[in-house]
């Protein structure tokens, strides 16, 4: 299954090149540095949270994935930049990614 197929599900794995073992994202089949085959890996990976914003009763973060990649995710709280914390819901919506930190 793909990246997106697996994230879909409820999933979220890191895409990892086989050869290089960097990290490769945007996601894809083949790692843009030395086009090697990229895996999914079920990694206990770092999530830290770089920047934090609330709009109204709504907060959004961004979160910096395994020192690599980031991402936008909803919380239902207040964060602190620096904090580390664990993606509790991901999927696919309309086309796009959504991750949910609590
Ligand atoms: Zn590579």
């Amino acid at each position: 299954m793909s990246f997106e197929e697996r994230l879909g599900s409820g999933e979220f794995l890191i895409p990892k090149c086989s050869q290089c073992e960097r990290i490769v994202w945007p996601p894809s089949e083949y790692c843009s540095s030395c086009f090697g085959k990229v895996g999914l890996e079920r990694l206990d990976f770092e999530a830290r949270i770089v920047e934090f914003s609330r709009e109204n009763d709504k907060y959004f973060c961004i979160v910096e994935i395994e020192r690599s990649f980031k991402i936008i995710a909803k919380a239902d709280r207040i964060l602190l930049a620096g904090e580390i914390v664990s993606i509790s819901k991901c999927g696919v919506r309309n086309g796009n990614y959504f991750f949910e930190i609590n």
